[in-house]
């Protein structure tokens, strides 16, 4: 009984979809669009919504994978393309910055390429790592959310890269974030709600991760998996007269399934997500309170 009142007092409040009909999703790596502390099933609720979408890649992902540097740049840039396709993004900017040498790269640069971006996309929504969560030891995760919080402040700006008007663009200013962050090391993730998914939208969602052979669904997964049960005389039946291939994309999409219930499970619905939702009156709680209070529809 304690549990369970104790687990009711954790669920987080149902977030709804801002207004709006254009996001970006700004991220270091191909994958980021889609793991274990969430956005796929996010992505794929706004675009069913009728949202158009961008995902960035800040990194050129060359360590990830086996294949060597320029080939997992390469790899990886084609699987995010085909993997963020079924989440209905509309296409993806590689910027091809060092993977996990972006500590060194100028934290300016980078904003002014992520401030043309805004400037030329006008998202109402981003989505990115929570550059205030407490730690996440991926030096790109930590640079490229500090940029992208500065961006899409700075991009509203108009004395902020004014060359960007000489080709016509005009300053933007984002009005909604939706953060995530790593869960699994560091002292996690305060999230301030959750995002229901639907069965459809979580489907797409272990198929953007499992569209990820070179890293996540990967025959090699599988095959070491099935050899350490081997070792313990033990075997799953689901997976009997699968490959190696088949296998890995099996395991990868129950994974994803499983934190999607996992999440949902724990704020009242079937399916979730968890994030932190950023509006852009949240550092000016008096005006959004005089706003709240006294906005009407003309
Ligand atoms: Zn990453």
């Amino acid at each position: 009984m304690m549990a369970a009142v104790l687990a009711l007092a954790a669920a987080l409040p149902l977030a709804q979809l801002p207004p709006g009909k254009t996001f970006m999703v700004l991220q270091p790596h191909h994958d980021d669009h889609t793991t274990d502390y969430g956005m796929g099933g996010l992505i794929a609720k706004l675009t069913e919504a009728g949202w158009q979408g961008w995902y960035v890649r800040s990194s050129n992902d060359e360590k990830d994978g086996s294949s060597g540097y320029p080939h997992n740049d390469m790899i990886n840039l084609r699987e995010s393309e085909a993997a963020t396709a079924v989440l209905g993004i509309k296409g993806v900017y590689s910027l091809g910055w060092r993977n996990d040498y972006m500590d060194a790269a100028p934290l300016e640069e980078l904003r002014a390429q992520l401030i043309l971006l805004i400037r030329k996309h006008k998202p109402d929504l981003v989505l990115g790592h929570d550059p205030w969560a407490h730690y996440d030891r991926n030096p790109d995760h930590r640079k490229v959310a500090r940029a992208s919080a500065e961006a899409v402040w700075m991009a509203g700006l108009e004395n902020v890269h004014p060359e960007h008007f000489a080709v016509g663009l005009k300053p933007h200013r984002v009005s909604y974030m939706f953060l995530k962050a790593r869960v699994d090391y560091g002292r996690g993730h305060h999230a301030n709600c959750a995002v229901e998914l639907s069965e459809s939208q979580v489907q797409k969602k272990e198929k953007a991760y499992s569209t990820h052979r070179n890293v996540y669904a990967h025959p090699g997964m599988a095959r070491s998996v099935r050899a350490q049960l081997e070792k313990q005389g033990l075997t799953i039946p689901e997976l009997d007269g699968k490959t190696d291939q088949e296998a890995a994309v099996i395991i990868e999409e129950w994974y994803m399934n499983w934190i999607s219930r996992k999440r949902g499970t724990e704020n009242g619905v079937k399916y979730a997500e968890v994030y932190w939702f950023w509006n852009e009156f949240d550092h000016v709680p008096g005006l959004k309170g005089y706003l709240e209070a006294n906005v009407v529809k003309k």
